[in-house]
């Protein structure tokens, strides 16, 4: 069957004739909208209007005509009325076409945005009688409008109100455009001023101008940066941290119209970073690197001291007797003091050495881009000088000292740690050989730490396990030749050491606290050997003990002198404390207090090792003291040393003055008796009487003191000391 063709009427026929008339028609009745023609009333009075006018407004044509139902007017809204009618009125004076946009309300009372666009029309007489045009309903057009408006509104405000700032730039670094935050945060009035001022942005803006090069280069590459900080300029000169998110806005063609972002400040954060980092790597108290950033000091010095042939020194100082200070002071003193040091040793660097705080009252020191030793011995006897000046501290002079340990790359390690280790060992084998002073790390001394650490293990059993004993060694009055007293002095009885004296373990006692129990076994013990001896009859003694500042800083030091007492039931007249001079300036008034209670139980107190410290005359009229032991160091060439004579001479001088006995310790020779003799020294001690010995080398000397008493010899005899010392072979 063929197709069907479509039945072609006359209306649509292309043959037929155009009938313009039945074409208006069918426009007219079609329009989405409404033709119309009224009258220039009142209230617009419509003569005619198309079919549309029932979509439009609801209302049929015949209803609105000659205002049968409703008139146009009724219809506008009468906010806009007035406006509407100006705006026609002004466009037919002027003989022209108008435009104008209201809203009507419709049959159904729902309103709708309309367009109205219209021309005068003259009667004969050529007065303006009608108007005829067109009404279209533009709700969604205008809906669409307002919702675009409040976007526009919206981002508007979030671009002005934003604490981001926002930009755009073109690639070569002018703004095109800038919100009010990113004038803020550059230290500009208004976008405006920041538009103008900043025509250049890598060199006005960016405190490196590669910075900037860089952004543009990751936007080219990448079209997008995240969190890119830079430093740059305010407008004042003044430094801030950003961070930028950025994206590049490109042409159909793909290459970069402009670049847009935004800006955050991170000045504060990067400031809080900065401190955060520096508190990690540095010490609170001195502000000085500490450990963690020394290693990566001395890391970097041996990476370029390989690069350039050279050396490195790694130097250990350690203060002498901080612990003193610190302990008896008080914390807020020893503080000061680190400061002090701290600042000293700076004071004796080059700006691209390093002074670190390792812990306590170590410190380290890296020295880079050495030559030779010598180089590296200057800065050394430097550090030295500097540290042993002496320190005021509210009125009170102190003498510092310092022992250092020095270890050099590559030598003695190529690593920070084996360089610490090396350094470290050096400073033990200098505070050994008798502080204040230097030592060049060797290899053996790996050797001699190792055996310090190993004492240290012993150390801390030899009470429990019995290994300690007391020696005495007498003390004989210049007057009577007779000893008067005797010094309780410690020995370790290590096994397969043999007897180690104090020098080589007090003052590791000290650093690990166990001084106090082993003072407190010296001190109950010596009570009970000198009350043993009284109760066997032998003359009447005074026992001296020495105490350590550990021990005096400790509360339960007076309780425990007087339990050690009680339990021996000794005569605290029979009792000597012995104090070493540079201890008893420390903190002088707080050390009075402790002494007096000491002193309220009834002992002596001696002050040792006399003319080492530094003595406030004031101090010792004041202090409860009863003797002042002049150090050995002074006595050994007081017959050849015609300065240790002289101070000898003064401390005698000056004890007496002060109504104190003045003892003589290390008297070796019959020179030193005669010597110390003739200028009114009160006692003495030493190897030339008696060695130190064990309890029963004592007894006998007692003894044999009290036989040579009835046959009228004195141990200030010259045969009695000979006779004497050939017993004491016996003992040693
Ligand atoms: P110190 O209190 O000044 O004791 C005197 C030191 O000089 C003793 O050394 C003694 O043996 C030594 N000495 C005595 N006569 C002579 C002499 O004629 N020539 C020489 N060159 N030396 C002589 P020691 O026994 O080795 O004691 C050393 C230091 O250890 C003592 O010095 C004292 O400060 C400390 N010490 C000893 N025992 C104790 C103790 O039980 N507790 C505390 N805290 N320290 C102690
Ligand atoms: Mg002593
Ligand atoms: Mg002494």
């Amino acid at each position: 069957m063929p197709p069907q063709q479509p039945e072609v009427s006359a209306a649509t026929d292309p043959a037929a004739p155009l009938d313009i008339t039945r074409l208006l028609t069918t426009i007219t009745d079609n329009l989405v909208g409404m033709i119309y023609r009224c009258r220039i009333d009142a209230i617009w009075t419509m003569e005619y209007v198309s079919d549309g006018c029932h979509k439009l407004t609801g209302y049929r044509p015949d209803e609105l005509i000659f205002n049968n139902r409703v008139s146009y007017d009724q219809m506008t809204l009468p906010e806009d009325r007035a406006r509407v009618g100006r705006a026609i009125h002004a466009a037919l004076e002027a003989n022209e076409a108008f435009d104008v946009e209201y809203r009507i309300r419709r049959a159904d009372g729902c309103i709708r945005w309309v367009l109205e666009r219209g021309v005068g029309l003259r009667n004969a007489h050529g007065q303006l009688a009608w108007i005829e045009g067109f009404i279209q309903d533009i709700s969604e057009r205008m809906a669409a409008n307002e919702a675009l408006h409040e976007a526009v509104r919206r981002y508007r405000s979030l671009f002005e109100h934003a604490t981001e700032g926002i930009f755009q730039t073109t690639p070569e670094g002018r703004y095109l455009n800038a919100n009010p935050a990113l004038a803020r945060i550059y230290g500009h009035d208004s976008p405006d001023t920041l538009i103008e001022h900043l025509h250049d942005i890598p060199r006005q803006l960016y405190v490196s101008p590669e910075r900037r090069a860089e952004f543009v280069r990751l936007m080219q590459e990448h079209g997008v940066v995240r969190n890119f900080e830079s430093q740059v300029y305010q407008l004042d000169g003044s430094v801030i941290w950003i961070s930028e998110n950025a994206r590049a806005v490109k042409n159909t063609d793909g290459s970069v119209q402009f670049f847009e972002g935004t800006v955050v400040d991170i000045t504060e954060r990067k400031q809080h970073e900065a401190e955060l980092e520096h508190q990690a790597s540095h010490d609170s108290l001195t502000g000085l690197p500490n450990r963690s950033l020394l290693r990566d000091r001395i890391d970097q010095a041996i990476v370029k001291a390989r690069r350039h042939d050279r050396r490195v020194a790694v130097v250990f100082v350690d203060l002498d007797h901080f612990k003193l200070i610190n302990d008896s002071l008080g914390h807020h003193v020893g503080d000061r003091l680190l400061l002090e040091v701290a600042a000293r040793l700076t004071s004796c660097i080059r700006s691209h050495d390093s002074v670190a705080r390792q812990g306590g009252d170590e410190f380290v020191l890296v020295l880079t881009e050495q030559h030779d030793e010598n180089e590296i011995l200057a800065v050394i006897r430097r550090l030295l000088e500097t540290i042993s000046q002496p320190w005021v501290n509210d009125g009170q002079e102190y003498g510092l000292s310092c022992s250092i340990g020095i270890s050099c790359y590559p030598q003695d390690g190529d690593d920070p740690d084996a360089l610490l280790r090396s350094a470290d060992a050096a400073m033990y084998k200098a505070k050994e050989s008798g502080r204040s002073t230097y030592h060049f790390y060797t290899p053996e001394l790996n050797q001699a730490i190792s055996e310090r650490l190993e004492l240290e293990n012993s150390l801390r059993h030899a009470l429990e396990r019995d290994e300690f004993r007391v020696y005495y060694q007498p003390r004989v009055e210049v007057a009577s030749g007779r000893i008067v007293g005797a010094e309780a002095l410690i020995r370790w009885e290590c096994p397969g050491k043999g007897l180690i004296l104090p020098d080589s373990f007090i003052s590791i006692a000290e650093e690990t606290g166990l001084i106090i129990p082993i003072g407190q076994w010296i001190l109950q013990e010596a009570c009970r050997q000198n009350s043993a001896w009284l109760r066997a009859g032998l003359p009447p003694i005074s026992v001296s003990v020495n105490l350590s500042p550990i021990q005096f800083r400790h509360a339960g030091l007076v309780q425990s002198v007087a339990d050690a007492l009680q339990q021996a039931n000794l005569d605290p007249a029979c009792l000597e404390l012995e104090l070493t001079e540079s201890f008893v300036m420390h903190d002088a008034e707080r050390i009075n207090v402790a002494m007096q209670s000491l002193k309220a139980l009834g002992v002596d107190i001696a002050v040792d090792d006399f003319g080492t410290g530094y003595s406030s005359l004031s101090y010792l009229k004041r202090f409860p003291v009863d003797r002042l032991k002049v150090d050995k160091h002074f006595v050994r060439d007081i017959d050849s040393d015609p300065d240790d004579a002289a101070i000898v001479r003064a401390v005698i001088s000056l004890g007496h003055a002060l109504g104190l006995k003045v003892v003589a310790e290390g008297v070796e020779t019959r020179a030193h008796l005669d010597f110390l003799h003739q200028h009114g020294c009160d006692e003495l001690q030493g190897y030339y009487f008696s060695r130190p010995v064990p309890a029963a080398g004592m007894e006998v000397l007692l003894r044999g003191l009290a036989n040579d008493a009835c046959h009228g010899q004195t141990l200030t005899d010259p045969r009695a000391a000979d006779a004497r010392r050939c017993r004491e072979q016996i003992f040693e």
